[in-house]
C-alpha cells in the first residue's frame, strides 16, 4: 500500500508532484489558497482537502510546494493543531536561515520537517533527470526516502536544516548568472547585426562547454585546488581572464549595451590584479568573494 501524500500548493511545481505521485499509485489529498488551480489534479484523481487543516490532517506526509516560507505560515498557521506527528516536507525556496526557522517552528507544533529544493522544472519531475535535495533529521528523511524518490533522486545533505536550499540557492546562483549573462552576450552581438536566433547556437558551445574546460586533467577536480588555496597559473592567468574583462566592458560601453554584470566580473580581476595575484589563475576571484578575502 503506497504511502497517502498531502500536497499544499498547486503552482506548476505542485501540481507537477501531485501528477507523479498519482501515477505512482498514491491517494493524494490537495489544498491550494487559489482554489481553482485544483481542478486538474482534482481530474486526475487528487481529492481536494476543504481546509489547510484537513489536508494535514488527510496524510502523515505533507509536502509543501510555495512561493516562500511565509506562505506556509500563511497557510499553516491556523492549523496548527493538524501538525503534531505530522512529516513536513517544505520544498519552497527560502534563505537558509528562514528555513531553519521554519523548522523550528513545525518541530514546536509536535511536527517533523525537512527542507528541500527541487532540482528541475515543472514538467521534469518524476523523470530519470530530476533530482531533489533534502537537510534535517536522517530518520526522517529514511523514513519517506521511497516515496519522496518518486520526485526526483534524493539527495540528502544531512542534519543541517539550512543546508537543503544553501545548495539550492548555489545552483541557482550559477544558473540566474549564466542566463543574464547569455542575454548579455546576447544583445553585444546584436550591436553586430547577429540575431537572437543566430546568437544561440554559437553562445550555447561556452555555455554547454563549460564542464569540460574546468575538467583540467583527467578525473581532476578544481574545487580540490581552491580547498588546498593553490590556484596555479600555468595554463592561463587571471590577468589575461581579466584583461578580457575590461575588453567586454568597453565593447559593451562602446555600443550602448548594459555594463552592470560584465563590470561586477571585471571588479573581481581587478582586485586579483592590484592584490599581486595576476598571473595565479582565474580561480584567485574567489578571494575577491570570499568574507575574509578582502
Ligand atoms: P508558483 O509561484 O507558481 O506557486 C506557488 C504556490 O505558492 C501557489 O500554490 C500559490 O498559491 C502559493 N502561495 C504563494 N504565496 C502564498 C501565500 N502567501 N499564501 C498561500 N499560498 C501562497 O511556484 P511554482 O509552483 O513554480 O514553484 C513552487 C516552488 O518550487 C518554489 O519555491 C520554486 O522556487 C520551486 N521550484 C519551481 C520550479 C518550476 O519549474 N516551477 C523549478 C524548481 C523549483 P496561489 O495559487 O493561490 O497563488
Amino acid at each position: 500500500m503506497s504511502t497517502p501524500v498531502t500536497v499544499i500548493g498547486l503552482g506548476p511545481m505542485g501540481q507537477a508532484m501531485v501528477h507523479t505521485l498519482l501515477r505512482e499509485g498514491h491517494q493524494v489529498t490537495v489544498w491550494n489558497r487559489t482554489a481553482g488551480r485544483a481542478a486538474d489534479v482534482a481530474a486526475a484523481g487528487a481529492t481536494v482537502a476543504a481546509t489547510p487543516a484537513a489536508a494535514v490532517a488527510a496524510s502523515k506526509l505533507v509536502i509543501l510546494s510555495l512561493t516562500d516560507y511565509q506562505a506556509m505560515y500563511d497557510i499553516l498557521g491556523s492549523a496548527t493543531e493538524a501538525l503534531a506527528g505530522r512529516t513536513l516536507v517544505n520544498l519552497s525556496s527560502d534563505s537558509p536561515d528562514v528555513t531553519r526557522e521554519g523548522a523550528a517552528w513545525a518541530e514546536q507544533h509536535g511536527a517533523r520537517f525537512l527542507t528541500g529544493g527541487v532540482m528541475t522544472p515543472a514538467p521534469m519531475v518524476g523523470t530519470e533527470a530530476a533530482y531533489v535535495y533534502y537537510s534535517g533529521p536522517a530518520e526522517v528523511f529514511e523514513a519517506d526516502r521511497e516515496t519522496l524518490a518518486k520526485l526526483g533522486a534524493p539527495r540528502y545533505l544531512g542534519e543541517d536544516l539550512g543546508l537543503a536550499q544553501l545548495m539550492y540557492l548555489a545552483h541557482l546562483d550559477v544558473f540566474l548568472t549564466s542566463l543574464a549573462s547569455l542575454m548579455h552576450a546576447t544583445a553585444l552581438l546584436e550591436s553586430g547585426g547577429v540575431t537572437a536566433s543566430a546568437a544561440f547556437p554559437e553562445l550555447m558551445l561556452t555555455v554547454t562547454g563549460i564542464g569540460e574546460m574546468l575538467a583540467v586533467g583527467e578525473g581532476e577536480n578544481p574545487g580540490a585546488q581552491i580547498d588546498a588555496g593553490e590556484h596555479p597559473g600555468d595554463l592561463s592567468t587571471a590577468a589575461m581572464m581579466g584583461a578580457t574583462a575590461d575588453h567586454i566592458v568597453a565593447a559593451s560601453k562602446a555600443v550602448g549595451v548594459d555594463t552592470g554584470l560584465p563590470a561586477a566580473v571585471q571588479a573581481y580581476y581587478a582586485w586579483v590584479r592590484d592584490n599581486g595575484y595576476g598571473n595565479d589563475n582565474w580561480t584567485r576571484i574567489i578571494d575577491a568573494m570570499r568574507p575574509q578575502g578582502r
